[in-house]
C-alpha cells in the first residue's frame, strides 16, 4: 500500500509514510471487508458513512504540514483510522464525531489498541471544541458547504484548516486556509468527494 498507491502517487512526508506503514488499516474496517483494506478504495463503515482511501488519508496527513507535539483537532471521527495516523506521526488528538454508533464503536477500538493522545467526544464538529482550543491544526474529513466560522477562531495564528467545501453534497474542492497574524490565506487544492458534513455550519 505505501509503496504502490502512496509513494508512486507522490506521498512522500516521511511522517506519513511511516505513520501509514505502522497503523493498522484492516482494525478500522468491518471484518467482511478486512480482505479490502490496503486497496485503493474508500470503503463503507456503516450508518451511511465511509473510510476514505488510503492515497486521501496520506494526502491530507501531508498537505496538513503536521509536526511532531502538534495539536491537531479532527472533525469526522468516523472509523478512528486518520486520528490513529495523526497520532502515530506524533501529534496530540482531538477528534470528534456526531453519531453515537460510531462514537461508541470507535471509542471502544481505540481503546482496545491502546493508541495513546487521541481525545475523543460526541457532539457537532462544526461548532470546535472550544474548550481545548486554539489549535495547531484543523482537518475535517466531511465536506460542508461552507467553512465554519468557529473552525477558523479556533485555530493558532500560524496554523492550518484543511476542508473540504461544496455548494452540493459529495463534490467539493479541498481547500487550505492559513491563519496569518497578516490575515486568512485560501487555496483551492482540486476536486475530491467526502460524505456530508452535518450540523450548525454544516448541511
Ligand atoms: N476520518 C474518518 C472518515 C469519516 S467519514 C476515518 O478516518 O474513518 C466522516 C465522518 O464525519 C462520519 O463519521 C460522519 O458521521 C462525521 N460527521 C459529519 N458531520 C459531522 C459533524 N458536524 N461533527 C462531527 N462529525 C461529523
Amino acid at each position: 500500500m505505501v509503496r504502490e498507491q502512496l509513494q508512486a502517487r507522490g506521498i512522500s512526508d516521511p511522517a506519513v509514510l511511516q505513520a501509514m506503514s505502522i497503523v493498522p488499516r484492516h482494525l478500522f474496517v468491518q471484518e467482511a471487508l478486512r480482505v479490502q483494506a490496503y486497496e485503493d478504495t474508500p470503503l463503507p463503515i456503516g450508518y451511511g458513512q465511509t473510510i476514505s482511501q488510503p492515497y486521501i488519508v496520506a494526502l491530507m496527513s501531508q498537505l496538513l504540514e503536521v509536526e511532531h507535539g502538534m495539536r491537531v483537532l479532527e472533525i469526522g471521527t468516523g472509523s478512528g483510522y486518520q486520528a490513529a495516523v495523526l497520532a502515530a506521526m506524533g501529534c496530540t488528538v482531538f477528534t470528534v464525531e456526531r453519531m453515537r454508533e460510531l462514537y461508541q464503536n470507535t471509542a471502544v477500538l481505540l481503546q482496545q489498541l491502546g493508541l495513546r493522545g487521541i481525545h475523543m467526544q460526541r457532539r457537532d464538529g462544526t461548532l470546535g471544541m472550544p474548550e481545548a482550543a486554539p489549535f495547531d491544526r484543523i482537518i475535517v474529513t466531511a465536506g460542508g458547504p461552507e467553512i465554519p466560522n468557529p473552525l477558523v477562531q479556533q485555530l493558532e495564528t500560524g496554523g492550518i484548516l484543511l476542508i473540504p467545501v461544496g455548494e452540493k453534497p459529495r463534490k467539493q474542492r479541498l481547500i487550505r486556509i492559513r491563519k496569518e497574524a497578516t490575515g486568512i490565506h485560501s487555496e483551492d487544492l482540486g476536486p475530491v468527494i467526502f460524505v456530508d458534513l452535518v450540523g450548525d455550519h454544516g448541511w
